[in-house]
């Protein structure tokens, strides 16, 4: 190999984050409409707002600078793809993390996502998977049925990470996964200890 002749870094740039990094699997999980897709398709570059693509289920890799480090994610957008109790427990057994989705404007998609903290808890008992409760369409100011100070309260008592964001804004929607990526590192320095 000439790799010390060489003194363009392209190679190392291609290869880099397929051997050293490691992927990350994180799953949206939340009731119909609260803005999963919409966050999936801000966080994945789908630059196509106005249409709401409303398709079946998809997926989205992206790799991030995160604290200088390299981290590579794929985002699951799959947990209504169909109503199968497979699927749910499928999406409950695969992830690294979770992102459980809210709108603030939807009383009822904030008492779900309890729901959906509750049940991932029993599905991963032992392990202490990175969650993230998110508050969704924070730039819906007159029609917000869920406070800031309930949405954090709520992350207490499940000890998860809270932030509100807006996708229609792009609003948080970076900090939300660069959260998401501390997250699973926090965690994963804490096990190997
Ligand atoms: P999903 O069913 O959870 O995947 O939700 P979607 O991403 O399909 O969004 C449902 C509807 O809410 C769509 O009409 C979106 O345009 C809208 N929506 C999503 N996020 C936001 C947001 O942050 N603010 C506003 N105002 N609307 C949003
Ligand atoms: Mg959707």
């Amino acid at each position: 190999r000439d790799s010390y002749a060489s003194d363009s870094s392209d190679s190392v740039i291609s290869t880099g984050s397929e051997t050293e990094s490691q992927i990350y699997k994180v799953v949206l999980l939340g009731e119909h409409g609260v803005g999963k897709s919409s966050l999936a398709r801000v966080f994945g570059g789908v630059e196509d707002a106005g249409h709401d693509c409303d398709e079946a289920g998809n997926t989205y890799d992206r790799s991030m600078v995160v604290d200088d480090e390299d981290a590579s994610i794929v985002l699951y957008d799959i947990w209504e793809q169909d109503n199968s109790q497979w699927l749910k427990d499928q999406c409950m057994r695969m992830g690294d993390a979770y992102i459980i989705v809210y709108s603030v404007t939807d009383k009822a998609s904030f008492e779900k996502a309890s729901e959906l903290r509750i049940q991932l808890r029993r599905a991963r008992q032992s392990e202490n998977i990175p969650i993230i409760l998110v508050g969704n369409k924070s730039d819906l100011v007159r029609s917000r049925e869920v406070s800031v100070d309930e949405g954090s309260a709520c992350a207490v008592v499940f000890d998860c990470k809270f932030i509100e964001t807006s996708a229609s804004l792009h609003h948080n929607v970076q900090d939300l996964f660069e959260g998401i990526v501390r997250q699973i590192r926090l965690r994963k320095d804490s096990k190997e200890e």
